[in-house]
């Protein structure tokens, strides 16, 4: 049995790197096919050029982390460094919860800690050499080290709690672990923006002048209140444009970046405004929230039955069974399934985006002329790969590539 289940995580992580580096592959082929009459509406030859080399600058960073995690991951297995590591966590702590969280604890710095030259790199070295990169090193610094006392507190508090929860309850510990998670999502997707986002970014509501007079008059017309409408610093780190939507109820808020407000106009503005009002409208954030949680609860209760089965722990060479080592290999067992809710997650969130086009097209921008050249204006001041191979859309995009999103529009 242990054998079998070893060959099944094994060839999986395999088949999910092998995937991955051959859809990567057809793109990074995809990304240098010429100019059509099309895209040179988009780019003339020397933009074009310069969008290959920076897609190719991506491809080869991501190709070589990649590669390694790979590599240290069939390592692991085969010299059942996973075993090890438990060991090594039990002799110096006797309380199963502890020893659960050191052996989570030490595996995520360590995954941090290789993924850390590859961020440093891109940053500093891709990122920069192509005008985007505005992150500072004190910023990307403190990025960092607020992002790990994040990952501590609340990470740490949550799987404290679940490790709890299963210690006492066992049998209905899914069910349980699942309320846990759910609340807290719900929790972050109403509160994040007012208590994370701030720790990162400055936001500043959206001042009296003619953008707010035009979004207001936009937002009546809808019978949308608008909520809270705020101006985020993403200036601070990268030229990159954007904006999103985030909350439910009373609690919904629509972030612009001050990097969109000084690339497009008013009138462009507003249409990306209600392109994000459009994913209100349409109930998509509700929607992809709802089915997120669905798949967490499905999730959860095949964890819970399988963690009762021993041969999951053992399969990694540890002696005794254990919550953090049957959990990794459920999870390393269940990367096809997760790849395959990857596809789903990602082709309604493209048919969400289409809606949501439509939905600024009818409302305000007819004829679709704004939001076009809005999004024209994002995608190519971000270099943007216009023609993506089709299979890497599927597998990695949230957003339809921009030729197709502009066809939309038309
Ligand atoms: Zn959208």
């Amino acid at each position: 049995m242990e054998t079998w289940i070893l060959g099944a995580i094994t060839f999986f992580v395999a088949l999910d790197y092998g995937i991955n580096t051959f859809v990567d592959f057809l793109n990074h082929r995809s990304s240098k096919r010429p100019l059509d009459s099309e895209l040179s509406e988009l780019y003339d030859e020397k933009e074009h050029r310069r969008s290959v080399e920076y897609q190719a600058a991506n491809y080869k960073v991501s190709f070589i982390s990649s590669t390694l995690f790979f590599v240290l991951l069939i390592l692991a297995l085969t010299y059942e460094w996973f075993a090890a590591l438990d060991s090594f966590v039990r002799e110096q702590w006797s309380n199963e919860i502890v020893i659960s969280l050191a052996f989570i604890g030490i595996l995520t710095l360590f995954s941090n800690l290789i993924s850390l030259p590859f961020g440093i790199y891109s940053t500093f070295k891709v990122e920069a050499k192509y005008g985007f990169n505005k992150s500072t090193v004190v910023t990307f610094v403190s990025d960092l080290i607020k992002g790990l006392l994040l990952t501590l507190v609340i990470g740490g508090a949550l799987l404290t709690a679940v490790l709890w929860i299963y210690q006492e309850l066992r049998s209905t510990f899914w069910l349980w672990a699942w309320l846990l998670f759910a609340g807290f999502s719900l929790f972050f997707f109403m509160f994040g923006t007012k208590l994370i986002l701030p720790l990162f970014n400055k936001l500043t509501p959206v001042p009296d002048g003619e953008l707010r007079s035009e979004v207001e008059r936009y937002c009546a017309s809808q019978g949308y209140s608008l909520g809270k409408l705020f101006v985020m610093d993403g200036s601070k780190r990268s030229t990159k444009a954007n904006a999103f939507f985030t909350g439910l109820g009373k609690s919904k808020t629509i972030v612009l970046f001050d990097t969109l407000l000084e690339k497009l106009s008013t009138k462009e503005v507003v249409a990306v405004l209600a392109h994000e009002i459009g994913h209100y409208k349409r109930k998509h954030t509700l929607s992809m929230f709802l089915l997120s949680n669905l798949q967490t609860f499905v999730l959860f209760a095949l964890l819970g039955w399988l963690l009762g089965v021993e041969e999951l722990s053992t399969a990694l060479g540890a002696s005794e069974s254990s919550f953090h080592l049957s959990a990794l290999a459920f999870f390393l067992l269940f990367s096809p399934v997760s790849m395959l809710l990857g596809l789903l997650n990602n082709g309604l969130s493209r048919r969400n985006e289409y809606q949501a086009d439509d939905f600024a097209r009818e409302t305000y921008d007819e004829g679709g002329a704004f939001l076009r050249e809005a999004l024209k204006k994002i995608s190519t001041d971000a270099l943007a790969n216009l023609s993506p191979h089709p299979l890497y859309v599927a597998v990695n995009y949230t957003h339809p590539p921009i030729r197709e999103r502009l066809r939309n529009l038309a």
